[in-house]
Formats: structure tokens, C-alpha cells, sequence
């Protein structure tokens, strides 16, 4: 179960003598705004109120907004910190799933188990900030274990967490290791980190209580990055998405992929909007997009948009700049 720390948002409100505060809440945990804010404000003495844009990372901080509604705090749950200053004072309090030490510790030992079959002795582990508590617990079973354990440090992020924009933790440990775990769910992030290190990748999902290789699906993911890039090769029109989120302004990037795609005889518009939504495109008449903002559109939802969806790498291997065999997943960091 994802767990949030109130006491920590309370005694942050008190400490901060804030007046009226700005809550914001990942996606999934929305329908516990209301018992949340009636329990801040009873505590605290303080206004609350709440975004309930969706939020999906801490690039939607909605710093400036909670400044200009008159805010003097605001709390985001759920992810840490992502920009170098915010507009208000601001708290970062991550959500995390709680570990069941036994089942994590099951899945340690299964996870050496599958290092020993290929004779890797040196496992470099990463995680989402969710399952921060879980990845400990995995480093201390395999350090007992007899394996070397490495947990880098990257930009911009706590010691091994990755984004699915920012694998620098698990770059800056790439070169050590045999192979390379993911403690999370889903399947986003370790596809990331396949391309980031070039490593076989382990996923150790708690939730699932499993552990898997992913070559197999590593090379199903790139297969359908294939036949998306292949079907954008054919669009004559071209729209270039920027998001106005924080870290995914990518004007200047847009603005060049535009030029190039036009060299080339292609139509390119460029647009911008915070989030982009399937609907924000259904009228426009163009035959692929280019997403510059987060990776996880071109890659995860790419099937809700009815047209190729593809990310700035990828463009460049439809323009001729780059080969296939050189595919890249997009980072941001
Ligand atoms: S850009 Fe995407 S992957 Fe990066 S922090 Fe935002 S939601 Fe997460």
C-alpha cells in the first residue's frame, strides 16, 4: 500500500507558520484529497486547498500557480525535488509502498539465484523513489549474499533513484557492473535503463512479487519503436510537441526538428500545451507527432493517439541523421 507521511506536512504547516496552503497528490491517490486537507487544516489552523491536475512527476510542480492563487506553502506529495527553486516555498514529501521485509527478501534471494545462472557477481540496483525502503532491503540481502552491490548517484535525484527521464545514477555505474536491477513495478523505467546501460536488466517487482530478465521484452519494445519510426519515415506532415512543464520546455529543440523536418519537404508546426492529452491532437490535420516533453508518451501511450508518435531520437533516425542500429531512448536529464 502507497503510503504518504501527514505528520510531516503538519508539522511542516507549523513550523512555516503558513496561513494558506497548496497540496498536490500523484494521480492514483486523488480520492484522499478530502479526508487529507480536512485532517491538515483541523490540525494546523491553515487554509488548504488542492490541484487536481493530473500530476505524474515533479516536472508538474505547480509552483508558480500556488504563488499567484496566494499560497505561502505548498506540499507536493509523491516525488522530490526537480528544479533548482521554486516560485514559493515549497515541501517535498515522497509516497511510498511500504516493504513486507520477508516477501522483498524472498525476492533478493530469487534475484541472486538468477545472477548465479549466469555467472554475474557484480548487480548494480536502482529504484523509483516509491520503493526507496525496498531497494535497501534488496542491497543488504545481496551484499550478505557475496555480491559486489552498486547504487549510484545521479544528477538531480537521491542515490539510486532513477527518473523516466533522468538514468544518470545507474550511468554513473554502468561501466562496474554484470547486470543491473530495477526495484519497482511496471515495465517504463527498466525498458529505460536497458537502452541507458546496454545491461541485461532485472525487474524486482514487489507488487507482482517476481523477479524477471527483460531482454525479452527489451527487444519487443525496440521492435515496436521500429515499426513506429518506419511509419513516421512515410508522414508528410509532422506536428512538434513542447510542454510547458518544468525541465521539458524544449523550444529551441522543437524549433531546430522543424527546420530539419522542412529541409527535408516535410510540412512541421510546432505547438505547446502543459500536458498532451490524445484529444488535444484529434482535429489537427497533421500525420505524426514528435513529443519533446516527457518519455513516457512516446513510449507508453503512443497507441491513444491514432498516428505515429515519436520521441526527438527517434526524429533523427527519420531524418537520416542517425542509424537504427544506434537506437537511443530519450532522456531529459
Ligand atoms: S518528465 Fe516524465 S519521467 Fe520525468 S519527472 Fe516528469 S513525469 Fe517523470
Amino acid at each position: 500500500m502507497f503510503e504518504f507521511d501527514l505528520g510531516k506536512a503538519v508539522a511542516e504547516v507549523r513550523k512555516r507558520k503558513a496561513k494558506l496552503v497548496a497540496v498536490q497528490i500523484p494521480e492514483g491517490m486523488k480520492t484522499r484529497l478530502p479526508a487529507m486537507l480536512e485532517k491538515l487544516e483541523g490540525k494546523t489552523g491553515a487554509e488548504a486547498f488542492a490541484f487536481v491536475d493530473p500530476c505524474f512527476g515533479a516536472c508538474g510542480l505547480k509552483d508558480v500557480a500556488s504563488k499567484e492563487l496566494g499560497a505561502d506553502l505548498l506540499i507536493h506529495f509523491g516525488h522530490t525535488k526537480f528544479v533548482a527553486k521554486e516560485a514559493v516555498e515549497t515541501v517535498y514529501i515522497p509516497v511510498e509502498y511500504n516493504p513486507d521485509k520477508r516477501a522483498v527478501s524472498r525476492l533478493a534471494e530469487s534475484l541472486a539465484e538468477q545472477m548465479e545462472k549466469k555467472g554475474f557477481k557484480k548487480i548494480g540496483l536502482c529504484s523509483t523513489i516509491q520503493f526507496r525502503q525496498h531497494l535497501r532491503i534488496v542491497e543488504a540481502e545481496m551484499k550478505k549474499r557475496g555480491f559486489g552491490v552498486f547504487v549510484g548517484k545521479g544528477r538531480n535525484v537521491e542515490k539510486g533513484q532513477v527518473l523516466g527521464c533522468n538514468y544518470t545514477s545507474v550511468k554513473a555505474i554502468g561501466k562496474k557492473i554484470d547486470a543491473i536491477a530495477f526495484v519497482g513495478d511496471g515495465l517504463f523505467h527498466p525498458i529505460g535503463l536497458s537502452f541507458a546501460v546496454n545491461k541485461l536488466v532485472f525487474l524486482v517487482d514487489p507488487i507482482e512479487k517476481e523477479v524477471q530478465e527483460l531482454a525479452l521484452q527489451r527487444d519487443l519494445f525496440l521492435r515496436k519503436r521500429i515499426a513506429m519510426i518506419e511509419k513516421a519515415r512515410q508522414a508528410k506532415s509532422f506536428a512538434i510537441w513542447v510542454s510547458t512543464k518544468k525541465g521539458q520546455q524544449r523550444l529551441a529543440l522543437a524549433r531546430n526538428l522543424k527546420k530539419k523536418f522542412e529541409q527535408r519537404g516535410k510540412k512541421a508546426f510546432v505547438f505547446t500545451s502543459n500536458l498532451l492529452a490524445p484529444d488535444y491532437v484529434l482535429g489537427i490535420g497533421v500525420e505524426a507527432i514528435v513529443s519533446t516533453a516527457c518519455p513516457r508518451i512516446a513510449l507508453d501511450d503512443s497507441s491513444l493517439y491514432g498516428k505515429p508518435v515519436i520521441n526527438p531520437a527517434e526524429a533523427r533516425v527519420v531524418l537520416g541523421e542517425k542509424k537504427l542500429e544506434d537506437y537511443e531512448f530519450e532522456d531529459l536529464s
